[in-house]
């Protein structure tokens, strides 16, 4: 069995937002997907440590705002490598309007946005899967979404490829993170975009 046959499978690249009990948040997923086109549903898979998970648990509605090739590196460092728990991403953030259902859409770096209401929670363990019907949606340009492969070769930053001399370097595939050490810790979790050890790769020179 080839593990690396995960790697081919596609992805896109979304904004998920949703706002419960007065507080709004927004996370990057790439995960979303129709599942059923009559009715129209789509999926997505959340990680529960996300404080927009339980953001969309808890009111059963939520914008998938979908990143387009013209996406920068900005968007996915402030909805990904922060948490809603520490901080308000929509603070001062001006790249967003209000959708029909009261709930955030990004309006830059992206070409459409789906609002949807939560028909089934799935409990996946790490995860919950949520089956919502598509209530509204609308596109916002003409530029083709961003997969995550696009991601990977032209949004993400171009790390140095080598490790200073004679020493070995752990980068994160996801953000670019550097941890510095021989071996890297089979339980260590990026500090920036919270992706496992299994993200990392190993550099020297
Ligand atoms: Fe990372």
């Amino acid at each position: 069995m080839d593990k690396k046959t995960m790697y081919k499978l596609t992805y896109g690249l979304f904004v998920l937002t949703s706002q419960a009990e007065g507080k709004d948040s927004g996370c990057i997923i790439n995960t979303a997907g129709q599942v059923t086109s009559e009715p129209n549903r789509i999926s997505i898979t959340v990680n529960k440590a996300n404080f927009t998970h339980d953001l969309v648990k808890k009111s059963g509605s939520f914008n998938v705002s979908i990143l387009s090739e013209e996406a920068s590196f900005d968007t996915f460092r402030h909805f990904g490598f922060q948490s809603g728990r520490e901080v308000d991403k929509f603070a001062g953030y001006e790249d967003c309007k209000r959708s029909a259902n009261g709930l955030y859409y990004i309006t830059a770096g992206t070409n459409g946005y789906i609002s949807a209401k939560v028909e089934q929670a799935i409990d996946l363990g790490s995860h919950t899967m949520f089956i919502a019907s598509v209530e509204d949606m609308e596109v916002l340009s003409g530029t083709a979404s961003a997969s995550y492969a696009y991601y990977q070769a032209s949004i993400k930053p171009k790390p140095e490829k080598t490790a200073p001399a004679g020493k070995t370097v752990w980068r994160c595939s996801v953000c670019g993170y550097v941890y510095e050490g021989e071996e890297l810790p089979e339980d260590f979790v990026c500090p920036l975009c919270k992706h496992p050890a299994s993200d990392f790769e190993k550099v020297t020179q």
